[in-house]
């Protein structure tokens, strides 16, 4: 049997509903040889993760996912192969955390001004450790009867255009890079094709990216099908990327996304590309 990874994992650390051990189990049990975990902005989730890969048997990967500026767009870079604890690393995401924080405030204010019942206490408690964002904003106005599921919400009041939509503050491409590198890690830009660029936007943010320090990008993602692969394979080829993947897995609240196949099962990334990555890496 074909060995397979998964380089991209949300848990409870962030907007994931599995816990980090929870995670660790279901890998086990689909025959994943190896996972990465991915928080939004935290590495919280590591350790338990690896303690339990330890025990459960798939390798861990320590890793986190920063949202970043290029040109004004949110544009995703995952740190791999990260050490937790590198100072520069903890550094970044501390700030991006912050900025994440003073950003939910003000959204929850806005709600609250408006008769919604929502606090940050409550939203806090209802979520307990997690990196808090718009997921979890989500969450609550489905719990609260006000939405039907997490995409209704996003799209009723929390997408970019809605009444309670407002910009957080990113960190740059070349910072991010830089707190990965310093950490040990390997830069990945996450999802290329989620960002809406045509081909030679495309390709200018590729090559932005690859200057900034990024030595890998995402080839295999949930919904990109045989030939989204094979033109960012070629992509990767030409600007020197190594290819990396997964399935940006969040548990229910990304239930069409499954662990380790994504979203029509045909998202496979054999063992060899984390070797590639490890490579790269050096
Ligand atoms: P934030 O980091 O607070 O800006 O929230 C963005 C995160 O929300 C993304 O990384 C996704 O994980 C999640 N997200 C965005 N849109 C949706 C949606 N329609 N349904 C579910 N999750 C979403
Ligand atoms: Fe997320
Ligand atoms: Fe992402
Ligand atoms: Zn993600």
């Amino acid at each position: 049997m074909e060995r397979l990874v998964d380089l991209h994992i949300h848990t409870t650390a962030s907007d994931g509903t599995l816990s980090p051990e929870q995670a660790v189990a279901m890998a086990r049990d689909l025959g994943l040889a190896a996972i990465a975990i991915t928080d939004h902005d935290t590495v919280a989730g590591v350790p338990e993760a690896l303690a339990a890969g330890a025990r459960l048997g798939p390798e861990v990967i320590p890793g986190a996912e920063l949202s970043t500026d290029y040109l004004g767009r949110d544009v995703h870079i995952l740190g791999l192969f990260i050490d937790p604890d590198g100072a520069g690393l903890a550094d970044a995401l501390a700030w991006s955390r912050d900025r994440r924080r003073a950003r939910n405030e003000k959204i929850v204010a806005a709600m609250a001004a408006d008769g919604f019942s929502i606090s940050m206490e409550a939203l806090q408690a209802a979520y307990p450790g997690a990196v808090l964002g718009r997921p979890h904003i989500a969450g609550w106005l489905v719990r609260q009867g006000l939405a039907a599921d997490t995409a209704d919400a996003f799209g009723r009041y929390l997408n970019k255009g809605c009444a309670y939509y407002l910009p957080r503050e990113r960190i740059s491409l070349d910072r991010a890079a830089e707190a990965i590198r310093s950490a040990g890690g390997i830069a990945v830009i996450a999802h290329p094709l989620q960002y809406g660029y045509d081909q030679p936007a495309l390709e200018r943010f590729l090559q932005r990216g690859k200057d900034a320090g990024c030595r890998a990008m995402e080839v295999w993602y949930s919904g990109y099908g045989p030939a989204q692969r094979e033109l960012l394979l070629s992509l990767a080829d030409r600007y020197g990327l190594a290819p990396s993947g997964g399935s940006d897995f969040h548990g229910d609240r990304k239930p069409s996304v499954r662990m380790g196949s994504g979203i029509d099962g045909t998202l496979r990334v054999p063992y060899a590309v984390l070797d590639g990555l490890r490579a790269a890496c050096r």
